[in-house]
Formats: structure tokens, sequence, C-alpha cells
């Protein structure tokens, strides 16, 4: 990723549905005025979905999806539906192209219902109608109908798609009603060899952007660095945001009215459902009793674990000081997330702040794990309760 770019997971998702040659690269292609999707005339060219990210006027930083033909064949095709199937737990927005010249609307009809069952905003789109074959349907009836050849609609959909932004991606992200604006903020920043040389991680990043934006003072250390940061200020920060593993430290440092909290619970908040997230850490307190406990870790990077990462050393770590050999720890990286029922064995699912996913891709990790009757917690909230300061924290 670019570290001049919008990260993916702060881009709108438009998913791009539809059964082989439909003209959905075409679409895309139409959309954005670029040749960026393969387009050819073989149906089923599109094998795995293909992320595009990029500007789309007016609307800002998208990430477009395309996805395989739903209509796909054989035992590669059907790995290859399922995966088109597993995008739509991360689109906030799916347009579903149906071929003006098809025969019928059967599949276009399934993948309908399946997406607004799934709560996805629904774009329907007749493509080719330069064709002078192009059908119309009592059953499918278009949003919009569009040429990707000649861009004859094309404005409508971009307009379609403008009216269906959800409107969370028109607030801010990771404050939200938090009374942030113009304050002065202390940011605990981590020492992990996690963070490349030369960079600081995302959450990091996306912070220091949003507090800018709403005009607050900034200041930056490490946890070795607070005494001397406290003493270079003439009053207390307003805030001081910590990376979750020194929540014990500085809170023993930080000046009694200063609010605390972390970058994970910040994206815990802006990603996900931070009273699930709090709710599902208090299934804790009563496993200090239980035969067995079955925890899953879910990080949504695919990065291969360092020493001292944090999700397979630090974590791990605390629950066995606490539960010892009856704990039973099973991890998960980057796309891999078990469904409803492969959910079902564990007790608890501790999840990453997840800044590489868009919202909607964690709140459907949220759906299934009360699918499952699984408490769910992220790994800010599970580090405060483990330091025995979760009500301590700003939680907002
Ligand atoms: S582990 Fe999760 S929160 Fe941390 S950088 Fe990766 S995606 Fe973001």
């Amino acid at each position: 990723m670019s570290l001049n770019n919008t990260p993916r997971g702060n881009r709108l998702h438009i998913g791009i549905f539809g059964r082989r040659n439909a003209g959905k690269s075409s679409l895309i292609n139409a959309l954005t005025g670029q040749n960026l999707a393969i387009v050819s005339n073989t149906p089923g060219t599109t094998a795995d979905p293909v992320y595009k990210s990029m500007e789309l006027h007016p609307i800002g930083p998208v990430v477009f999806i395309d996805t395989a033909g739903f209509d796909d064949e054989g035992e590669l095709g059907k790995l290859r539906v399922a995966k088109s199937a597993d995008i739509i737990a991360r689109t906030d927005i799916a347009v579903l192209v149906a071929d003006g010249s098809a025969p019928d609307f059967t599949y276009e009809e399934t993948w309908l219902a399946r997406l607004e069952e799934a709560g996805v905003p629904v774009i329907t789109v007749l493509n080719k109608i330069d064709k002078p074959a192009c059908i119309s349907s009592e059953v499918f009836i278009p949003s919009v109908r569009v040429s990707a050849k000649t861009g004859e609609g094309i404005e409508a959909l971009r307009k379609a798609i403008q009216d269906a932004v959800p409107e969370e991606y028109r607030q801010d992200q990771l404050f939200g009603d938090y009374p942030v604006d113009g304050s002065l903020v202390l940011l605990v920043m981590p020492q992990d060899i996690q963070a490349p040389r030369g960079r600081l991680i995302l959450p990091q990043v996306q912070t220091i952007r949003e507090l800018l934006d709403r005009k607050c003072t900034v200041l930056s250390t490490t946890a070795d660095g607070i005494t001397k940061a406290l003493d270079s200020l003439n009053r207390a920060p307003d805030l001081i945001v910590t990376d979750s593993q020194c929540f014990s430290e500085v809170y023993k440092q930080k000046p009694p009215h200063s609010a605390l909290t972390s970058f994970s619970i910040l994206m815990a908040a802006s990603k996900g459902d931070l009273d699930t997230f709090v709710k599902g850490v208090h299934v804790l307190d009563d496993a200090r009793t239980a035969e067995t406990f079955h925890v899953l870790i879910a990080e949504a990077c695919t990065h291969v674990p360092l020493n001292e990462d944090i999700g397979t050393v630090k974590i791990p770590g605390l629950l066995h000081d606490s539960f010892g050999d009856r704990v039973r720890i099973a991890s998960v990286r980057g796309n891999d997330f078990p469904d409803a029922e492969g959910l079902k064995q564990f007790d608890l699912i501790i999840h990453c702040g997840a800044c590489m996913f868009n919202r909607k891709h964690v709140m459907s990790r949220i759906a299934a794990a009360q699918e499952a009757g699984v408490p769910i917690t992220n790994y800010g909230i599970f580090l405060a309760y483990m330091a025995g300061i979760l009500d301590k924290v700003s939680l907002h």
C-alpha cells in the first residue's frame, strides 16, 4: 500500500455481481473511465474476485470488487461462485448486472434475494441496451439501464451509487461523537517490532490524521517517554490514546483528569460494535471455573507473526496465565474465518482492531459470532479487561 493512498479498509466497497460475460468488468471500466479490469469475450475470465482501488468522482475513495460469474460451471466454477458469495459479507453497495439480451433472469432474481437478505443495498443494472435483442423483464426491474459499450446510462449509475452510500461513510471514522475537537491529545505509540522501520502502522496514521482534521494539538511519545512528554506540557492532556499493550503503565502515570483510550478501542468503536465487544469480554468473569475454555484469536492482517506478536504471544500468554492448561487457543488470519457452525466450538472470539477491513466486514463477523451464540471482543478491550481498567478507559 502506498502511504499516499487511502487504505482499502477505509474505502467504500462496491461489489459487482452478475453472470459470466454480463459485462461486469466493462461496466467498471465505463464507470471509472479506466481500463482497470480484465475484459474478455470468453465467459468466466474473472476467476477470483479482483479488487480495484480508485477514486470515483464525486464519491471519493472506493474499491470495486469484480466477482466471478454466478453461473460458473464445473468444480472450479463452483469454487469461484463460493468466493463471490463470500464477498457479500464485505460489500457496502452491490451492483447486480444483468445482460439485457439474456434469455431469462433466474440467476439474477436468486442473487438479488440473497443480497437483500444480507442487508446490502443493491443497484440492479440492465447492461447492453445498445443491443437490439435487449429485453426487459417484469421480474427483474432494473434501477438503471446502461450500455457499458456506448456509455449510455453510466452517469445515472454513478448517481445511483452516490445515493446508496451508507450514512456512516459520510461521517468521521474513529472518534465519532466523542468530543475531541480542539483537544490536547497525547499519543503513546507502540514500540513493537511490527511497525515497519521508518513507518507507523495504520491505526496510528488514521488517528493522527483525524485528530489534525479536528483541530487537535497532538503530541506523540512511546511508553518509556510518558513522564518526559507530560513534563513538557503546561497542562494535562484532555485525552491519552495509548497502544493497548501498555494500558497499565499509562494508566498509572496519567494525570487524573486526562481521559484514556487505546488505538484498538477507537478501531472497535468505528469498525465494529463497542457494546458487543465489551459485553463479550465479560464471559471471562465466569470462565475461571470452567473445565476448558476455547478461544479463537482472529487477526485481519496476513503478515507472518513476529516475536512478541500481540496475537500469537501476548494474548495467549495472558490467557495461559489466567486459565493454565484449561485454555485451548486457535488462531486465524486474513480472510480465514469460520462460519457460524465452525464458531460454535469456541467460548470467546478475540478479534484485532481490523484496520485492514471495512466496517461491513467486521459487522458480518460479529453477526456470524452472534448466530453461533459465541461472545466476541477485540484486542484493546481484552487487554484493558485483563489489566483491570476496562471501566476506567473512555469508551464512546
Ligand atoms: S493486526 Fe489488525 S489492527 Fe493490527 S494492523 Fe493488522 S489489521 Fe490492523
